[in-house]
């Protein structure tokens, strides 16, 4: 069984296994207050902030807790986010702006009292953030981050050291920047949240959210519970909604890298002004520092051949430090909104009581903190002082939509088996072991992936969301959806929302 949402793994997965959660036990028909869908860092830091406010909570999680990307991250705790502060006061005005900078901290300051109140061992380190530039180019969009981060009321400085062996032209710095282990935060956390009766249940996917009687049902293939409120904290809306055109969902890649010089890890966070940019941190594990480097991102299943990603990052590390290993290498998924701004809280005006967190970029640790706080606070007193920036329902630019007809246009009729002979299926399945593809035969496309020891799998590549054909993804060994960025494993099993149900397996050897 898969342990993350992709063949590779992560270094937090590699150091700090969870342990298996124990919670009371559920019965297949239950009734809670709230039902929090996903066991991300969103998912149970909601759950936790609504049960320690005495409703009786359920975490749903359709694979294990710590599946998604919360373990592929790279844990930067920034409110000096990905989007610079100049593009977000472009696109949503200053005193938008300003409550996006605040929010931010407070996320950070949510997860240090975590840390402080229940003493949580998670390597949480408060540290300086640096940004450099490389040219005069890049010098002057420095120039503008730096005044827009004045602007929005964050102290930052420019400065003549950036704590990494790394040349550059002008630098800043900004405080109150931290990083931390996100998986042993998350770990402790939980333990917290079952201590106080909070329940989990793992590898149930919710199927549906359908109103009943005034209440939630939550409906999977084994419970049918009912809730006074839902969270979806499945990192994006899984099933249609106007929000799928809102997302764009993107690769990222990492490396954990061990280093020759021990003097050369840096103990801030460290950004590059590159498009895609890089990002640094440290980290440790038993044999002492690592250093995890991050970058070369890309929109999902539109990279032809994603190794070459790994080996980019490679040669931008071995550029810069004396690299004695590579320890782990991984990439992982997040979602950008169209106006640079997550989208938190009621899912639509039609349904009130269910509620969303997603569109967090590269700042979801922030941003799945901050939804906790949002949610609880909306759901216990009807308000939060930042439900407006974040609403949902804002006005925001539809995208995507191009790209959904045009491969709409070419949604292929489900493959049934009889059609293809056996001898067929040998030569289509001609491929290379560990390689995927999507082959074509009599206008029909077929995903074929055949395994290291010949086994071959074939799918409809049809995606269950919205009907795109899926791309195989030879890093992950997985098939991604290039529209709204739904992912499967070699089998069809879901990875990756939006969709909700598997691929379709097409069996070759049943029609010979
Ligand atoms: C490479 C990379 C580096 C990053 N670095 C940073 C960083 O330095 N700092 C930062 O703040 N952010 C960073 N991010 C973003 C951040 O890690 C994520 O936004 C965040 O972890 C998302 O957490 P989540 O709980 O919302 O989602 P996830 O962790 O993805 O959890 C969602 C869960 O929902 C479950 N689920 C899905 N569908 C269903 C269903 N139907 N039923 C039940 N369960 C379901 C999944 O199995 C999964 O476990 C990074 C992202 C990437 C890709």
């Amino acid at each position: 069984m898969m342990k993350r949402d992709g063949n590779l793994k992560s270094f937090w997965q590699d150091k700090t296994p969870l342990q298996p959660p124990i919670s009371k036990t559920i019965y297949s028909k239950m009734h809670f207050d709230a039902i929090v869908i996903g066991g991300g860092i969103t998912g149970v830091t909601t759950a936790l902030m609504l049960q320690l406010a005495g409703k009786k909570c359920l975490i749903l999680e359709a694979n294990k807790i710590g599946f998604g990307t919360t373990a592929g991250t790279s844990a930067h705790l920034n409110s000096v986010l990905d989007t610079p502060y100049s593009d977000i006061i472009d696109k949503c005005g200053i005193e938008v702006a300003k409550k996006v900078a605040e929010s931010a901290l407070e996320a950070i300051q949510l997860i240090k009292r975590f840390v402080e109140e229940y003493q949580i061992e998670c390597e949480f380190k408060e540290v300086k953030g640096y940004m450099y530039a490389t040219d005069g180019q890049e010098e002057k969009e420095l120039d503008k981050i730096y005044q827009s981060i004045k602007k929005v009321g964050l102290p930052t400085s420019y400065t003549s050291n950036i704590d990494a062996p790394i040349e550059f032209t002008k630098a800043i710095y900004f405080d109150q920047q931290a990083r931390f282990n996100p998986l042993q935060y998350i770990q402790c956390l939980l333990d917290i949240y079952i201590r106080n009766g909070g329940r989990i249940l793992e590898n149930e996917p919710m199927q549906n959210v359908e109103e009943e009687e005034g209440n939630l049902k939550v409906v999977g293939q084994n419970f049918n519970f009912t809730a006074a409120r839902v969270v979806h904290a499945t990192h994006t809306y899984t099933g249609i909604n106007k929000l799928n055109f809102k997302l764009g969902p993107y690769r990222s890649y990492v490396l954990a890298v061990k280093l020759q010089n021990s003097s050369d890890y840096p103990d801030g966070l460290i950004y590059d002004m590159q498009n895609p940019f890089h990002y640094l941190r440290k980290a440790s594990d038993d044999s002492g520092d690592v250093l995890i480097v991050g970058g070369a991102d890309h929109k999902t299943g539109q990279e032809e051949n994603p190794h070459y990603r790994f080996k980019d990052l490679e040669a931008y590390v071995r550029k810069h430090f004396a690299v004695k290993s590579i320890r782990n290498t991984w990439s992982s998924q997040y979602y950008e909104s169209t106006d640079a701004l997550p989208y938190i809280g009621a899912l639509s005006k039609e349904n009130p009581k269910e509620f969303v967190a997603t569109g967090f970029s590269g700042n979801g640790l922030i941003f799945g903190t901050l939804s906790a706080k949002i949610i609880s606070d909306l759901i216990l007193t009807g308000e939060s002082p930042y439900s407006d920036i974040y609403a949902p329902l804002r006005n925001s630019p539809i995208t995507g939509f191009k790209a959904f007809v045009n491969e709409n246009a070419n949604v292929v009729k489900r493959l049934i088996g009889d059609r293809f002979k056996k001898e067929t299926m040998a030569e289509l399945a001609a491929l290379s072991r560990g390689e995927g593809k999507v082959v074509s035969y009599e206008e029909e496309n077929l995903a074929i992936y055949k395994d290291e020891s010949g086994k071959v799998y074939a799918l409809d590549p049809v995606c269950k969301h919205a009907g795109c054909i899926v791309q195989w993804n030879n890093a992950e060994k997985s098939w991604d959806c290039p529209c709204h960025g739904a992912r499967y494993s070699i089998d069809g099993l879901m990875l990756n929302g939006p969709a909700r149900s598997p691929l379709d397996q097409i069996d070759l050897t049943e029609n010979k």
